[in-house]
């Protein structure tokens, strides 16, 4: 893997990269296929990393569906795919870590205290092996993006770090590896998530900028459907992820619901 993304970087080939865990669906091809505009070679890597589940989370179950994934970034048109097994990446012995100061304390932070420390740990160190120019990352996941854009100024990368729009379902469900987790039944509660964020979004549209009422509405709706919990539904500052108190101006509500148990979550700007 080394050699060959050398090799691209001695041909003079800028390179776009899509850090992913696999089981490929239409959010991971439209990073893909916005990768492709960024670079004249795109680096696809597969990778399940242990270090961001918690000791009760999902690492052992989570979908693996690697000569799937590989036919599907062909065909979307990637140039290499790297998916390196657990010990190539954390070696016997493996104790360095990076962590960010505050980023990752709140929204997903509160409940899964360790997953950005393994987040940004294995995205440095990726970084470091692929040497991209640019690299993409879902809005879907607006904390990691967050995240992954201070890290790479932080510690001094020279990559441009693009953020892609969320993917949804028709119905609106934000599309994700973990919705395969679903029944019938939760599939339909899953859609919990997405009416939650229309509906502050008309609030909002209305003149209701409490931030209190907006997510007591939300949490209220979510918890209506079967099955549901709510994790956190929080609203806000889009840069430092601070909470607002009122929706003055356009502020990220971002919420985590457990539908039976599966976690999922979803997020929105609130324009007024
Ligand atoms: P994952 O395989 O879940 O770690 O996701 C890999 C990348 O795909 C991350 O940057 C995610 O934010 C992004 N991603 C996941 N789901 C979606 C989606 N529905 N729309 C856009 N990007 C997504």
């Amino acid at each position: 893997m080394l050699q060959e993304a050398d090799r691209l970087l001695h041909e003079g080939k800028t390179i776009a990269f899509v850090p992913t865990m696999g089981c490929f669906h239409d959010g991971h091809l439209a990073l893909m296929r916005e990768g492709q505009k960024h670079g004249d070679a795109l680096i696809v890597s597969i990778f399940v990393n242990p270090a961001q589940f918690g000791p009760t989370e999902d690492f052992q179950t989570y979908p693996r569906e690697l000569n799937q994934d590989i036919r599907l970034a062909e065909s979307v048109g990637v140039d290499v795919v790297f998916a390196p097994e657990a010990n190539a990446m954390y070696d016997r012995g493996h104790e360095t870590y990076v962590n960010l100061e505050t980023l990752p304390r709140g929204l997903c932070g509160l409940s899964r205290p360790d997953h950005f420390r393994g987040v940004a740990t294995v995205v440095a160190k990726l970084f470091n092996i692929v040497k991209p120019h640019v690299a993409l990352f879902g809005k879907k996941d607006y904390q990691q993006l967050a995240v992954i854009r201070r890290l790479a100024r932080d510690l001094s990368y020279d990559i441009k770090v693009v953020g892609v729009p969320t993917v949804r379902e028709a119905d609106g469900l934000a599309m994700s590896s973990r919705n395969t987790y679903l029944s019938k039944e939760q599939r339909r509660s899953a859609l919990a998530l997405y009416e939650s964020l229309q509906l502050a979004q008309e609030l909002v549209a209305q003149e209701t900028k409490d931030a209190g009422k907006l997510i007591e509405k939300a949490s209220r709706l979510i918890v209506s459907y079967p099955d549901t919990k709510v994790d956190y539904v929080t609203l806000c500052d889009p840069d430092t992820l601070e909470d607002v108190e009122r929706v003055d101006r356009p502020s990220l509500m971002a919420l985590a619901v457990w539908v039976g148990r599966t976690r999922l979550i979803d997020n929105a700007i609130l324009t007024p």
